[in-house]
């Protein structure tokens, strides 16, 4: 099957040399993105700026900005059957981007933000028979939360994450999630590391949907 995986922080520039960002280190779409390559899936991964080396075989698209992700996502949509968002997208952007760098004497300490597109919601229309997997990184509320996404971005998975946790989530190797399938109970999984966890969601959606719960990590 043909793999369409996002990884990684976006930046959202004020100027060349400042920017909005988050703590995204990229490591679990670049397991995602190695474990469809090792289950031989074609693997596009579409990574905003982080330190990883990507995985062997697999196309590597680079972006920098919420914007540059949607337009490389759009592009890769089209011949991709199963799509993972596990990018931390910024949800604002400057309004003003100033080509040159901006003195300190002028800048006002006060930041005008737009919001970015959601990229997922963006392309929900499009779904068509493709399966779409989303991350939610949470500090509270995780199960409403990940309802709540799942439903609003058209999801058949999201994999919630409690990021307040030392095992789990921001750029450490491990990740202790809860699995929301569309129309099914939340499902806790044990701590595992993102290499473990990203082979297992690879192999448990190559499986009939209705195995999808009883499927073992
Ligand atoms: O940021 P949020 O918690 O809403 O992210 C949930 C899911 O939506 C993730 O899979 C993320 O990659 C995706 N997302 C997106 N476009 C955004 C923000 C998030 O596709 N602008």
């Amino acid at each position: 099957m043909n793999y369409l995986v996002t990884a990684g922080p976006t930046r959202e520039f004020l100027d060349p040399v400042r920017y909005i960002s988050n703590r995204s280190s990229g490591k679990m779409g670049y397991a995602l993105a190695a474990a469809a390559r090792k289950a031989g899936h074609a693997v596009t991964l579409i990574t905003g700026p982080v330190a990883l080396t990507p995985p062997e075989g697999v196309k590597v698209v680079p972006v920098v900005t919420a914007l540059d992700m949607l337009t490389a996502v759009r592009a890769h949509l089209p011949k991709s059957e199963v799509v993972i968002m596990a990018a931390a997208v910024a949800d604002f952007r400057p309004k003003f981007v100033s080509k040159t760098k901006l003195k300190k004497r002028t800048l006002r300490p006060v930041l005008t933000l737009v919001p970015n597109p959601d990229i997922l919601q963006t392309i929900k229309p499009l779904k068509g028979k493709r399966l779409f997997v989303g991350f939610a990184a949470e500090t509270d509320h995780l199960i409403t939360e990940a309802k709540r996404k799942l439903e609003a971005k058209g999801l058949d998975l999201i994999v919630a994450n409690d990021v307040t946790r030392a095992d789990s989530g921001f750029d450490v190797d491990t990740n202790a999630v809860t699995l929301v399938a569309k129309g099914g109970n939340p499902r806790n999984l044990p701590v595992l590391t993102k290499t473990a966890l990203a082979e297992g969601l690879v192999a448990m959606i190559s499986h009939p949907r209705s195995t999808w719960a009883d499927f073992r990590f």
